[in-house]
Formats: C-alpha cells, structure tokens, sequence
C-alpha cells in the first residue's frame, strides 16, 4: 500500500481517541476534527515546491522559500466542512471548493449535487477533505471530477478510513496519495466504519 500514508503521530493517536469517545461533545469534537486535520495535513504536504525569496530580518537580508504551487482544499460536503479551517489556518491564500454529494439511496453511487468549478483549474495541487473515507465512493467521484477539471496534483487527507475505502480508491486512482490518521477495521453492513466514530457530521453539527 505504497500510496497510503498512516500517520504514526502520538498526538494524532491521543486525539483520534477523544474523537471516537461517544462522550466527546461537538464544541470539543470539531476542535479535535481542525487539530487532527492540521496535523496530517503537515505530514501530507512535504512535497509541497517552494521558490526561493529575498527577506529582510532585523539583522540582515536573506534567501527564504516561498509555496510556489497554488493549492485548492476541496471538502466533501458536509463532514469535510470541519476539516477546512484547521487546513486554512496553515495555508491562508489557499482555495477553497466545495463540493456535495449525496448517496443514492437505490443506486448506493455518488451523485453530484453543488459544484461551483470554473470551467478551467485555478489551482495546481488540491487536497480533497473527507474526514470517513468509508466505501471509497465519494472520494472516487471528487477524484474524477478533479481529474476532468484538470489539476495537475491530487491529495486524499481523511480521518478514519476503512480497508475497503483504501482498496477501492486505490483501485480506481492509484496515482492518487492517500493520508490517513488512522485505517480502522472494517465496514458494517450500513456503511459505518468499525470501531470508527460514527457519523462525522452528525458528531460536528450536533445533529442525529
Ligand atoms: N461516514 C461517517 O460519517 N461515518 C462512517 O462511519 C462512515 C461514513
């Protein structure tokens, strides 16, 4: 699974923990789902390019870098929401583009419901937000989507994911890199990630 990054972060593990305790309130679950999401979007972006520029300290001038690459964060609506501050936070003049998709309930495929994509890519590396990637669908159907827009570098950063998430997204978009915090058991027969945290937006929103 060379593609797929686990974070082994103690801090990672510690938080994870509180977000899967049933206890854990919403004020406390979408401060975790930000620090969680800042966390591996560190360990996701060390490939990021960078140019050199001139800065002037107090004491003299001197060659720093600056990020070169313009960089688009694309949360999954709505759990994905929770993820773009924590992620904006260390990238300010990042973009963002939301995209919604709801699971038919018939077909169990993705199906699109808001995207607001110019016509032409605006950015060159996306990250897409998905905090559960679960049977993989959503993830596969962003990918495409951004794929067809045109970017030239794409990034899965999740939360939880399931085994058979990971396989299908491999499957469909080995290129793609998938950064994890944890990959959790297995899916139940209603589509829950087990132990998982249950329902990511339920748990953020304070709804269900
Ligand atoms: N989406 C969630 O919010 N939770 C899961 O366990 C699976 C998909």
């Amino acid at each position: 699974m060379s593609n797929v990054h686990e974070s082994t972060h103690p801090l990672v593990a510690h938080k994870i923990t509180l977000m899967r305790n049933i206890a854990t309130k919403p004020k406390k679950f979408r401060e975790l789902i930000r620090e969680v999401a800042a966390l591996l979007t560190y360990e996701a972006t060390t490939d990021l390019l960078v140019s050199p520029r001139e800065v002037m300290t107090p004491l003299t001038d001197t060659i720093g870098s600056e990020l070169q690459e313009k960089i688009g964060l694309v949360p999954i609506l709505r759990s994905g929401l929770g993820m773009v501050e924590g992620v904006w936070g260390l990238m300010p003049n990042a973009e963002v583009w939301h995209i919604g998709l709801y699971r038919d309930e018939d077909t169990l495929q993705p199906v699109e419901y808001y995207n607001k994509l110019p016509i032409a890519p605006t950015v060159a590396v996306c990250l897409i937000l998905d905090p559960m990637l679960a049977t993989g669908g959503s993830a596969i159907a962003t990918v495409d989507l951004l794929k067809r827009w045109g970017v030239e570098r794409i990034k899965f950063v999740g939360i939880l994911a399931a085994p058979e998430g990971i396989t299908a997204l491999q499957q469909a978009h080995p290129d793609i890199p998938i950064h994890i915090a944890t990959i959790d058991q297995h899916l139940n027969d209603i589509g829950y990630i087990v132990p998982g945290l249950g329902d990511a937006g339920d748990r953020q929103f304070g709804t269900g």
